[in-house]
């Protein structure tokens, strides 16, 4: 019988602050498959989210399907921004929000991971920043644009580099993109297109680099319009969400659940002979050459 089978295998589940995004339904669909999870949490939503899970916010959606509760190994404050302790401007540290925790950097992450729970099979990148998201590209500063490089692309190299070294041989990692290094999406500004575009082509050279080194596997999903938390603070998701319904081959809404699924299926052995490729999972609204929707179509 062919079964998507995870048990046995230990997950890092980076970029999980609530039950809304992609990376909880990711971590969700690996439990589910058998895997256990950690996550990595970004410290200024660290508290909110812990007190929600521990407050029993998220029942509903810890509920797996045979009952049981999605339990977490251990949820570690991760900014995968920085790379090691001297990478944290002093502004950082001392911030209210940061100054609850230490060892939040990628390598700090990666060893303390290492301590408590030895190697890991699977690795997950969920997670993206722009500060400047809301300006058009020709508008976006330097910084903007750096920013949105080292907080959304740089940050899967780093993730990687840092795990690859705990992976055990035959493990997979996956990060998640959008449409927009493919096509121009007006409102997705900033420089996340172009951050889309770095953390793609970095799918096939990871996945060279990686495999060679490692024998581990990289791939990433380019997925269609959700409504978490990241997207709504863009501006424009709802918009995004009504034109893939309006455009799309399948005419429904995306669910993580979806994306969830895809990504398990990516990050198992079904998909052994997979890697450095990213997978469109938006119910195919990438391979329309028109929106027909369009009033000029009726014109
Ligand atoms: P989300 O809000 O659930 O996830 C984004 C996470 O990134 C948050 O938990 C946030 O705390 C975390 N984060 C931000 N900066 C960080 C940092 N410096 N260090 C560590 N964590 C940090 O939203 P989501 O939409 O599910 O996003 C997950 C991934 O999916 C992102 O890469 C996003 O670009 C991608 N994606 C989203 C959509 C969509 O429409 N929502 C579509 C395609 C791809």
């Amino acid at each position: 019988m062919l079964r998507l089978d995870l048990t046995g295998k230990r997950a890092f589940v980076a970029g999980v602050a609530d039950d809304k995004g992609y990376g909880w339904a990711i971590a969700k669909a690996l439990a589910e498959a058998g895997a256990e999870v950690i996550l990595g949490t970004w410290p200024p939503v660290m508290r909110l989210f812990d007190t929600m899970l521990k407050g029993g916010k998220f029942e509903a959606s810890r509920t797996l399907s045979n009952g049981e509760k999605l339990e977490f190994l251990k949820v570690y404050p991760l900014d995968a921004t920085f790379d090691t302790p001297d990478d944290v401007p002093e502004e950082i540290k001392e911030n209210k929000r940061y100054k609850a925790y230490a060892g939040y950097t990628i390598s700090e992450v990666a060893a303390a991971v290492e301590k408590d729970f030895g190697k890991i099979d699977l690795l997950v990148h969920s997670l993206a920043n722009a500060p400047e998201v809301q300006k058009p590209l020709l508008e976006t500063s330097r910084q903007g644009y750096l920013a949105a490089l080292s907080a959304s692309s740089y940050s899967m190299v780093s993730l990687l580099a840092h795990f690859g070294p705990i992976m055990n041989e035959g493990g997979a990692a996956l990060s998640l993109s959008y449409g927009a290094p493919n096509k121009a999406v007006p409102g997705y500004g900033g420089g996340m297109s172009s951050a889309k575009a770095a953390l793609e082509g970095d799918t096939r050279k990871l996945a060279y680099e990686a495999g060679r080194k490692w024998g581990v596997r990289i791939n990433a999903i380019s997925a269609g319009p959700l409504g978490s938390r990241a997207a709504k603070a863009i501006g424009f998701i709802d918009s995004m969400i009504a034109y893939s319904m309006e455009n799309a081959p399948l005419a429904k809404p995306l669910q993580a659940e979806e994306v969830g699924a895809s990504a398990a299926f990516l990050l198992s052995p079904m998909a052994s002979a997979i890697t450095g490729e990213v997978l469109f999972v938006d119910n195919g609204l990438h391979a329309m050459g028109v929106a027909i929707d369009s009033r000029s179509l009726n014109a």
